[in-house]
């Protein structure tokens, strides 16, 4: 109701310190305050974590959070708490458990999150209905879903978690989910096909180029001297990341770290650090470089291969420009990149086999497209964007026509 979104906002300032909602932040506390389940579709650092911390506030009962890493619980723990929420953790490395029960059973928690193999457990389920719960928010839910780009087997078992509390109003939160995987969400976690909002997810300010590799090295070198700011390259083996870093190091005299998970903890986190707080550094890394990290200037993303769809190349490069200044996404792939990932779905189980294709297919496409790349990303977010975006390579030197309508005549003649 008016009142209800009327007292969030004032709720929104005093706990939170911010003015306003943004995007469909409103549209989602709406229907959470209602008690309406909903799933949000939401960018990354679109502000999701609101939708739920705040109604946590707010509700009768706690709002349980399902969520997949530990580390970005206890991120969000300490964020929740420093804004004055009451908020805890059960995941295996925490050690208050008691405490943590103790205080569920009174009523005293707002927000209490957990990892996916403990809220699927029986003694989890029986300490749920020891109290009242209010919200169940599943964070990252494409991980729910087989055809997501990410999917967890443990998220599968929410349903016993589900099943026991059938009157409980649920939140799904995803940044990632094209058509299929948004209505396979939606009926795994039983939740109505229009309680389903979706955000915008146009980053107008990132210009997406597409290329064919030639010279890996020189064309990196040459995007670097272009652009002087702080720059992820991502490379698909650990071999490779270490060749490329020492190569750009070499050819630019900039700044240049490797990151990939053969390297020592210690390491890891030290290069992370460094780029965080560089103003020009360059990281070259495996795709385990980049979630949870808060870099708002880095000025560009470049692919040195493909990436494994289209959802995994919008949340890579959607760390470019979160400043909103200009930035560049470039994949640079190679003739053999399809070759290779359609080989290495035989390892893929039958049953992921279908959507694992459709990944690709899907990324074949924008990759082969000679038209507006953003225009096909955003279709494949469920969007209906301008033919036209003028911030990408083919808007803005149109690839020429002439040999694509001539294999077409003779295919049509033929
Ligand atoms: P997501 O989970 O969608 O990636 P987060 O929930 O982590 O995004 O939020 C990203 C950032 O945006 C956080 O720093 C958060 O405090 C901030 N934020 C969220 N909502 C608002 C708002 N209404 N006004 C200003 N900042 C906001
Ligand atoms: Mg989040």
């Amino acid at each position: 109701s008016p009142a209800d979104l009327a007292q969030a906002r004032s709720e929104l300032r005093r706990i939170f310190g911010f003015d306003s909602f943004r995007g469909v932040q409103e549209d989602v506390l709406a229907r959470v305050l209602a008690g309406q389940s909903t799933l949000a579709v939401m960018p990354t650092g679109a502000g999701k974590s609101l939708t739920y911390q705040l109604p946590a506030t707010m509700l009768e009962g706690t709002c349980v959070v399902i969520s997949p890493l530990i580390a970005l619980m206890h991120d969000q723990l300490r964020s929740a708490r420093a804004n004055g929420i009451a908020a805890a953790t059960l995941t295996s490395v925490d050690s208050d458990w008691r405490e943590t029960q103790d205080a569920f059973r009174r009523g005293e928690l707002d927000l209490l999150y957990v990892a996916p193999e403990r809220a699927s457990q029986a003694g989890f389920r029986d300490m749920l209905s020891s109290a009242r719960v209010g919200l169940i928010a599943v964070d990252e839910a494409h991980c729910v879903s087989e055809w997501g780009h990410d999917f967890r087997p443990d998220y599968r078992q929410l349903r016993g978690l589900l099943d026991a509390l059938p009157h409980v109003p649920r939140l799904a939160l995803t940044a990632t989910a094209d058509a299929h995987t948004r209505a396979d969400i939606l009926s795994q976690l039983g939740i109505p096909a229009d309680g389903l909002v979706l955000a915008g997810f146009d980053r107008p300010n990132i210009c997406y180029t597409i290329t064919q590799r030639d010279n890996l090295a020189r064309q990196i070198t040459d995007l670097m001297a272009s652009e002087p700011g702080p720059g992820i390259v991502y490379a698909p083996t650990r071999a490779k990341v270490e060749k490329l870093s020492e190569q750009l190091a070499d050819a630019t005299g900039r700044p240049v770290l490797p990151y990939h998970a053969g390297l020592d903890a210690q390491v890891r986190r030290d290069n992370q650090a460094a780029f965080v707080a560089s103003e020009d550094m360059v990281i070259v890394a495996t795709v385990a470089f980049g979630m949870g990290i808060d870099k708002p200037d880095v000025r560009f993303v470049a692919h040195a291969g493909i990436p494994k769809s289209i959802e995994g190349y919008y949340q890579e490069t959607g760390r470019a420009g979160r400043d909103g200044d200009p930035a560049r996404a470039v994949m640079l792939w190679g003739a053999g990149d399809f070759a290779t990932a359609r080989q290495r779905l035989s390892d893929v189980e039958q049953h992921r086999l279908a959507g694992e294709r459709a990944r690709l297919d899907a990324l074949a496409g924008l990759v082969e497209t000679p038209t507006c790349r953003r225009a096909v990303l955003l279709r494949h977010f469920g969007e209906n964007p301008p033919v036209s975006c003028g911030n990408c390579d083919n808007c803005l030197a149109p690839p020429k026509v002439t040999d694509v309508t001539e294999l077409a005549r003779k295919l049509l003649s033929a």
